[in-house]
């Protein structure tokens, strides 16, 4: 892909810069990002690229070789969001965040974005358009962010242009990621910590379920409420409690009986024990025990369908076919859930195999052809040379 002609051939002039930001897949700590946990994500080596160049329209013009819907929009229209469901919410929410805070554009700008992150399969591919905007924007306007503001400006427009009440995790990998490391998070304080992926042998694979069902913002959005609803009834008696995150197993279970909605109660069983989990499996990755990481991979999808119950029968068929085979030490979901990627610990001798096998055998179950991808872990944003 010659992204220069491309800009070219749309715009009619050369871009004069480039950037990008990557995907991520998180390893375990789902759904807890948004209730103060310790999530394990890193970045991919795919991502979205922004090509762009001054224009002398006094537009933003935004296109993108994924979408084929084009906007145009004056200056004077960048801080509030277009109609649901345009993807050039997820930008725009971006370049808001600096309008809003004073920052003036002296000019227009045509934009270009490409991705190679297949698009809402859990890969977040709405982290590395947001992302690369940020760190475009922070560049042009001098503005001076740090990677954790950039990752903050990420997630606002997610949640005030895309709608989807979404934790730090994926804006941040995205902003953070190293190369052949994963980022253990804090997402309360954002202290975090590069954790070297020291896999002698054995590979990533992420494998793309290709579901017709998405976990859609208002799935979403409901798990994030239902967490809250658990927080609130606990706080009957743990009135100093912010967040579900802080409590361990011990506690949990001395206090869960305030929960009165068996819903909320499930919900937060997941996140108590998966919080513990990520502790666990940094602990075991650091420890060379990557038999135990596995099995707290295994785990984590467990409790994702039965206690969160955001798996669904793609993502539940891919792990469980993953699982049958051998040289597989952990997989399990990633992402949202309801449909996008699992992902899973294969030994490199046994990746052909697993392809084929867990391939033909979701197919089988589900009619649908899947996707793998072997990951390979790259770094954060960054300016490319043009
Ligand atoms: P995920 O983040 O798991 O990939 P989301 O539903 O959160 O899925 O985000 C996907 C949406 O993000 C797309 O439907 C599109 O609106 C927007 N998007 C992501 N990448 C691009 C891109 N390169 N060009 C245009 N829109 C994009
Ligand atoms: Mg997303």
């Amino acid at each position: 892909m010659d992204l220069n002609q491309s800009f070219v051939d749309v715009f009619g002039h050369r871009a004069e810069q480039a950037f990008f930001a990557p995907g991520r897949v998180n390893l375990i700590g789902e759904h807890v990002d948004y209730n103060g946990g310790h999530v394990f994500p890193c970045a991919l080596s795919f991502g979205t690229r922004l090509l762009l160049a001054p224009n002398d329209q006094n537009l933003l013009r935004f296109r993108s070789l994924n979408v084929a819907a084009a906007v145009d929009l004056p200056l004077d229209r960048l801080t509030s969001p277009l109609a649901k469901g345009s993807w050039v919410n997820y930008p725009l929410g971006c370049i808001a965040q600096f309008v809003r805070r004073g920052y003036r554009l002296h000019g227009g700008y045509d934009l270009l974005f490409w991705g190679d992150v297949p698009a809402g399969a859990g890969l977040s591919s709405s982290a590395a358009i947001e992302v690369v905007t940020a760190f475009a924007f922070n560049h042009l306007l001098e503005a001076g962010c740090s990677r954790a503001d950039l990752a903050r400006i990420g997630q606002q427009s997610e949640h005030e242009f895309a709608g989807v009440s979404c934790g730090i995790m994926d804006q941040f990998a995205s902003a953070f990621g190293r190369k052949d490391h994963a980022i253990y998070l804090d997402c309360t304080t954002l202290d975090f910590e590069y954790v070297p992926l020291q896999m002698d042998g054995v590979r990533l694979v992420v494998a793309n379920t290709h579901s017709p069902h998405k976990l859609d913002s208002g799935a979403y959005n409901e798990r994030v409420a239902q967490c809250r609803e658990a927080v609130e009834q606990l706080r009957s008696s743990s009135p100093s409690l912010q967040n579900l995150a802080e409590l361990d197993a011990q506690r949990f279970a001395r206090i869960r009986e305030a929960i009165k909605d068996p819903v909320a109660l499930r919900r937060a069983t997941h996140v108590v024990a998966e919080c513990q989990r990520t502790v666990d499996a940094v602990r075991a990755l650091k420890a060379g025990d990557l038999l135990r990481f596995g099995r707290l991979m295994n785990e984590s999808h467990v409790s994702l369908r039965d206690d969160y119950e955001v798996t669904g029968p793609y993502l539940d068929a891919m792990a469980e076919e993953a699982w049958k085979v051998r040289g597989v030490i952990g997989s399990r979901m990633t992402g949202g859930g309801f449909g996008g990627c699992t992902v899973s610990l294969v030994r490199e001798e046994a990746v052909p195999t697993f392809v084929e096998r867990v391939g033909e055998a979701y197919s089988a179950r589900t009619g649908i052809a899947p996707d793998f991808y072997v990951a390979e872990i790259g770094d954060g944003a960054r300016i490319l040379d043009i």
